[in-house]
């Protein structure tokens, strides 16, 4: 049994059990990806051989999979099958890039402040990806983004689309938490310097992904992601694009939690219809009136 299929396997093994901790009990897969894996092939280096699979290595492995189940599938927007990675091959590339992302010690007063490396959570088949700052104290422990305060109601947004976290990718600017050095609580904003060293990671995630649609949440995931500076007052609500994805920039959860007016919910919540109609998902009336007064 070669090596390579040895690897895919482990990387596999892994993701799976990842999603177990976190309380997912089905993933869907696809029959050809099953009889792949029931029958290993031969021989050696069969990645390698991806541009011109030999009749002996299974397609799950060495090339797209025909009819591919995928974990989300929005109305309409069935992935490009052409486009797409094998199945086996981006769960062990996920896998390889988030065991990098957790040794990373580039910004050595973050590595040694730090309790968890928090990489990102949900699908990795996202057509939705959420991307915030960086992790909290909250996140720092749980190893998990957005699982505070601002991550409950970052839940309730995206529950309020019809759709669940495990649905989508939630990740971060900064994989570590920014160190309040003498202060025992308490939050500050990236650096400059912080934010170029760890924004490969996120670019790695979300060329893997594909996502359809990002969201940016506040001012520094629009600032990591696309170098603007300008007040996130006037980018929300207006479409941009990161390497050809459209993005969304709305404000972070945590200035909903600040500011409970109504009119500011709302915003937000328009921010979502519009990523809900470019996602093609349908819409209730009910949706389309949150937060609305009267
Ligand atoms: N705020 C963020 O920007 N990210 C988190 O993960 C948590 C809070």
């Amino acid at each position: 049994m070669s090596s390579t299929y040895n690897q895919l396997l482990d990387a596999t093994i892994q993701h799976l059990e990842d999603l177990k901790s976190r309380g997912v009990r089905h993933v869907a897969v696809a029959p050809e990806t099953l009889r792949a894996l029931a029958q290993p092939p031969a021989g050696k280096s069969q990645r390698n051989k991806a541009a011109a699979p030999s009749p002996t290595v299974p397609s799950a492995i060495s090339a797209p999979v025909a009819g591919q189940t995928t974990m989300l599938a929005l109305p309409g927007e069935a992935p490009a099958l052409e486009a797409r990675p094998s199945a086996l091959d981006k769960v062990a590339a996920f896998a390889a890039l988030r065991e990098r992302a957790l040794a990373c010690v580039k910004c050595p007063h973050l590595a040694s402040s730090r309790k968890n490396v928090v990489f990102g959570v949900g699908s990795i088949d996202a057509q939705l990806m959420f991307v915030g700052e960086a992790p909290g104290a909250d996140e720092d422990e749980r190893a998990e983004p957005f699982v505070g305060k601002a991550g409950q109601l970052l839940t309730k947004i995206i529950q309020a689309t019809g759709l669940q976290r495990a649905d989508v990718y939630i990740g971060n600017i900064l994989k570590c938490r920014p160190d309040t050095p003498g202060q025992s609580a308490g939050n500050r904003k990236p650096t400059a310097d912080e934010m170029t060293t760890c924004i490969p990671y996120l670019h790695e995630q979300i060329d893997l992904i594909g996502p359809k649609v990002i969201v940016a949440l506040g001012a520094t995931a629009v600032e990591g992601l696309l170098g603007k500076t300008i007040g996130i007052t006037k980018l929300r609500g207006t479409w941009k694009t990161y390497r050809g994805i459209p993005l969304m920039p709305t404000y972070h959860p945590a200035y909903l939690l600040r500011n409970q007016a109504m009119s500011e919910k709302r915003k937000v919540w328009e921010d979502m219809l519009a990523v809900m109609e470019k996602l093609g998902m349908a819409i209730s009336e009910k949706q389309r009136n949150y937060f609305l007064k009267g």
